[in-house]
Parts: C-alpha cells; structure tokens; sequence
C-alpha cells in the first residue's frame, strides 16, 4: 500500500510502498477514502511543538473508510463498516481524566498520525475502541473535516458554555473556523468571523456569520468591542497577534478559548485587565468519542455544511504549501 511518510522533520514528505498492516489484538485495519488534512499535520512535520513525534511516520487524522480486518478480541465492529480514525487515538482507560469523561487529557493517550501511524496512506491501523462509527448518509469527504475540525471547534464551544443572544468571535476561517461559525450559529449566537484573506471572509459570511472583520485592514479588537465585545472568542488563527486580538476584543466576563497552536506560540497577558474584567483563558484540545458522535449527528440533521477540495495522495507538500500560504478553500481532503 501507499503511504505518505515523515522521514525528518521540517523536510518534505515521500510516497512510500509498505506492506499492508496487520492488525493486532484489539485493533482493526482500515482502507482509506478520504483524508483531511489538518493543520496539526504540518506542525507534525515540522515538529513544531515541544513534544515531537519521532519519525519515520504517516500524518493524518481525519481518516476515514472501511473496516476491512479485525484483529484478537474486536466484537463491537465488522468488516464492512465506515469508521474514522480521530487524533485520540487510545488512552488508558483508567486514569482520572478517562473516569471523568475527560480521556482528551489522559496522559497515556496515542495520538493518531503523531505518536503512532496516521491516515495519509491507502490503509491504516486503528484501535477499535476509538474508532468512530460514521453513521449512513455522511459521506467520506463530510466526515474527514468533522473528526478533526469538526469535533475540536464543538468541543471549545461547549467549554466556552456559548448560550443564545451571545457575540461569538471566530478568528480564522480556516478548516476549524469554518465549522466554528457553523456551531456558534447552530448554538443561536451571533457570530463575528475574522480573517486576512477576501475569500475566507467570503465563505465565513456565506456560512452564515453576522460579522465580517477583515483583521488586515482594521484591529479586531477594536472591531469586536464595537459591537460591545465578545461573550467568547475562539482563537484558530495560527498566529501569536491574532490571539491577541482576540484577548482585546473580548467584553468584560469573556472567555478566549486557545485552539491554534503556533510554533513556541506565548500569550502576554495584562494580570490587572484580566483580574478586573474577570477574562477567563481557556485552553481546549480536540473532544471526545461522544463530543465527535454528537458532530456526526448535528451533519446528518442538516446544522453543517463541510466546504472541503478533494486531491490526491501524491499532492500532499503542495497541498501544506498551499495551506500555508491561506489559498486552500476550507479543508483540504484527500482521495487516495
Ligand atoms: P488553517 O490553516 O486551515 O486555518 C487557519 C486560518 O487562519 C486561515 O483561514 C488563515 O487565513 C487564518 N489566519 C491567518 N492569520 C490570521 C490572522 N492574523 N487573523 C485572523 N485569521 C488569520 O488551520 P486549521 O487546520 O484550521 O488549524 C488551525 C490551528 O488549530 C492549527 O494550529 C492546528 O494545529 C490547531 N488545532 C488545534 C486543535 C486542538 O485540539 N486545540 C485541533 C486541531 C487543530
Ligand atoms: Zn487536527
Ligand atoms: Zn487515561
């Protein structure tokens, strides 16, 4: 089978053929349709965060396709069935934070296409446990976005506990923001979307956003406290200002929920503004098995559009160039 690998970090990625692989006691293999890729996938190879991953490796985690083998001990899935394999990859099952429904902080998590081989390849390996049943009617190329960006931005808003006649800020329309506009609306807020490209601001108006600030020709802050400041904004931007333009736009009792990790991204916060506004900092990393069945959900009721371009395999350092660079139309989803 085909694989796109991570044979050092910060260089480009190589096709590969590998041999297919075998599942072992409690996972399953999995022929991919669809890919996403998702920002998280470029830090990756770039190894851009304190914690790296250790190459060689296969990125990807929004695959999504068909159970084809079941290894020792799977009964709850079959052959046959559309699964998607989500950055939560395991975790142990029995910590705190697993007990609590908190397994997206489990310290012995494996973290799908970091610490173990991802979904940029023909087949991959999932544990069965963790691999999310796509229910019938949400196609490969609608789930792929939802099991990364999709799951990640409902999660923040669940956190960030948006109600109803709330100013929700988005910044950056990218694969994230989009469908964090998308939730906000569904979650009866008023959305303002922020961006620097004419198109983002386009789709983010088209996805039903009430405000647009196009933080190239004015501060969002300023623009936000315009409109009496955010109740909540979600940082996707992966850029240090934009969270600081997001921190100053928020109203007195706000909530800035950090999403976009930047490489040795740093957030100087004013402790006096902060105390005296009461501003909550909220950090927020991708759901829950449940967090992402409820998104699958919200999609086939009809509250999601996923906007996405289908490419090949082949195309995967243009395609994070063209990332990058902005110029990528949501979600880059790949076919192989
Ligand atoms: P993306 O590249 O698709 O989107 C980023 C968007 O930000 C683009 O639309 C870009 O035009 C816009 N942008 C750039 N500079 C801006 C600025 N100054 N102000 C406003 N907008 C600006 O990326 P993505 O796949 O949506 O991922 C975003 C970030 O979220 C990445 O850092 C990724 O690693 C991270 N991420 C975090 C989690 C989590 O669980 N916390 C999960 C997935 C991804
Ligand atoms: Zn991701
Ligand atoms: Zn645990």
């Amino acid at each position: 089978m085909k694989a796109a690998v991570v044979r050092a970090l910060g260089e480009p990625l190589v096709i590969e053929e590998r041999p297919d692989p075998e599942p072992g006691p409690g996972q399953v293999s999995v022929r991919i349709e669809a890919s996403g890729l998702c920002h998280t996938d470029i830090h990756a190879a770039n190894g851009d965060w304190p914690v790296k991953p250790e190459p060689p490796f296969v990125p990807g985690h929004e695959g999504v396709g068909i159970v084809e083998r079941l290894g020792a001990g799977v009964t709850h899935l079959t052959a046959g069935q559309r699964v998607a394999v989500p950055w939560l990859g395991r975790t142990c099952g029995r910590c705190e934070h697993c007990l609590s429904g908190w397994e997206t902080l489990c310290e012995r998590q494996v973290n799908t296409g970091y610490g173990c081989d991802g979904g940029y390849a023909e087949k991959m390996l999932a544990w069965a446990d963790f691999a999310q049943p796509v229910p019938d009617g949400i196609s490969p190329r609608d789930a792929a976005p939802l099991t990364c960006a999709g799951v990640t931005t409902y999660k923040a808003l669940k956190v960030a506990g948006v109600r109803p006649a709330q100013l929700v800020a988005v910044s950056g329309v990218g694969g994230l923001g989009h469908l964090a506009v998308q939730y906000a609306k569904t979650a009866g807020a008023t959305v303002a979307a922020i961006d620097v490209t004419d198109e983002k601001l386009d789709l983010a108006a088209k996805l039903g956003a009430d405000i647009v600030i196009d933080a190239r020709a004015e501060d969002p802050a300023k623009a936000l406290k315009r409109h009496g400041g955010a109740h909540v904004a979600l940082a996707c931007a992966v850029n240090e200002e934009a969270f600081t333009a997001a921190y100053g736009g928020l109203r007195r009792g706000g909530k800035l929920v950090m999403i976009a990790l930047p490489a040795d991204g740093t957030l100087p916060l004013p402790v006096f503004a902060t105390v005296l506004n009461g501003i909550s900092v909220i950090g927020s990393i991708v759901g829950t098995r449940q967090d992402l069945a409820e998104v699958y959900r919200l999609h086939a009721a009809g509250h999601t559009r996923v906007i996405s371009e289908a490419r090949p395999l082949e195309s995967v350092n243009e395609s994070m160039r063209d990332v990058l660079r902005g110029d990528v139309t949501a979600r880059i989803v790949f076919e192989p």
